[in-house]
């Protein structure tokens, strides 16, 4: 036997004895704030064949699947697909419209626009805050007051639903007050586009950035960012001071203008497109108006059971979000102990709190499958049962 031949055996001996088992993937009800329940028939567009990412056949389906986005965002910007997490395209965006040693403004009032501030500071962006406390929106005024106390501020970066805390900020008008100072916003809108109203074009906003695993119900792995033409003013006259390049705006541009077999940098997770592809029809198909309606009447449906159940809720309804129902713990039935519960004796995944809200509160997302009544009845049908058991127990 060569050498080869007795390496081949061995490897086929492994596998029968399978001394390396297949990862365990359990079968749960996603209510958490993203990743999501994806339709079946997404699901299984990850599994057709690999693909090359370039080509005739492929640009067929990306160029399509680009199409559907824009409409989804309703804009004719130009728009990206970048392959990573959300973080990775917030900041391709922050930090390709600001440059070193420039100032933004950033909207805080939770864990991800926390991450904001980091992501700017991490690339040598200064920045300055408007921070308010976890479960509170960001106000108008207090943007217009920062930035008339800051003439140095160059552009407002902004949450627009904070998912760690169910807050949605009023973002038509802070973008307004920042466009009347003359300066453009970068919009975290990660779990809103395709989940609720956000007219991309409409408010003129200069970059826009979603992903892939929350609203638009597809696996993740991308993240989406339209740009503006003023926003490519601004980014193009700093090009020559924007050092990095996978993350850098203009490269994509100049690889979108000028690769038209191969419109991007690098290679692109073709299964993954192809999956957003399915699920963008299906949205279409549906009709966005028709999505937000449905993600409305399930929230609507869980937080009707919660009351009624005695909960509180984490935010005032004038500035809670439709995607994620926050409800508080009690003494008697501490979030964390539910949350438990709910994976345990039902195979429901909710999210807890973060941050100053850990142990406090639970989180419970309507995207995806979630947006149905079944998963919404299931989840209140649990919630009852560990009511019923901890009032038992006393
Ligand atoms: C989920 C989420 C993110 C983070 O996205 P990653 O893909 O984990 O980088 C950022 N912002 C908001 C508002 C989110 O909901």
């Amino acid at each position: 036997m060569s050498s080869q031949e007795r390496v081949i055996r061995a490897a086929r001996q492994r596998r029968q004895q399978t001394l390396f088992r297949r990862p365990v993937v359990k079968r749960y009800k996603l209510m958490i704030p993203g990743p999501v329940d994806v339709p079946d028939e997404v699901l299984e567009m990850m599994a057709t064949p690999c693909m090359p990412h370039y080509g005739k056949d492929w640009l067929q389906i990306y160029d399509e699947t680009v199409d559907y986005l824009k409409r989804v965002f309703r804009t004719k910007n130009d728009l990206f697909i970048i392959p990573g997490p959300g973080s990775a395209t917030l900041e391709a965006a922050v930090s390709s419209l600001l440059v070193e040693g420039e100032k933004a403004l950033v909207l805080v009032n939770g864990f991800f626009g926390q991450r904001l501030d980091v992501i700017a500071r991490a690339c040598g962006i200064q920045t300055r805050l408007v921070e308010v406390p976890w479960g509170e929106p960001i106000l108008p005024e207090q943007v217009q007051q920062a930035l008339d106390a800051d003439p140095e501020i160059k552009a407002v970066v902004i949450v627009h639903h904070e998912t760690s805390t169910g807050v949605l900020s009023p973002l038509e008008e802070i973008v307004k007050v920042t466009h009347a100072r003359g300066l453009p916003v970068v919009v975290d809108a990660i779990s809103t586009i395709g989940g609720i109203p956000l007219p991309v074009d409409e408010w003129e906003i200069e970059c826009c950035i979603t992903v892939a695993n929350k609203c638009l119900e597809t696996p993740p792995g991308l993240g989406m960012v339209s740009v503006s033409g003023r926003a490519w003013q601004i980014i193009a006259s700093k090009a020559d001071k924007r050092c990095g390049w996978y993350l850098n705006l203009n490269v994509w541009r100049s690889y979108a203008r000028e690769w038209d077999w191969h419109p991007y940098p690098a290679t692109v997770p073709t299964n993954i497109i192809v999956a957003l592809h399915k699920s963008l029809e299906q949205l279409l198909e549906e009709g966005l108006e028709a999505r937000y309606a449905r993600y409305v009447a399930a929230s609507q449906m869980v937080r009707a059971g919660l009351r009624e159940m005695g909960f509180e809720f984490l935010v005032p309804d004038a500035y809670s979000c439709p995607l994620v129902t926050v409800f508080k713990g009690k003494p008697d039935l501490p979030a964390d102990e539910l949350a438990q519960f709910l994976r345990e004796e039902h195979g429901i995944l909710v999210a807890g709190g973060i941050g100053p809200l850990q142990g406090k509160i639970v989180r419970v997302g309507h995207m995806g499958k979630a947006a149905s009544e079944s998963y919404s009845q299931a989840f209140l049908a649990a919630v009852r049962e560990f009511v019923k058991r901890k009032s038992a127990q006393r």
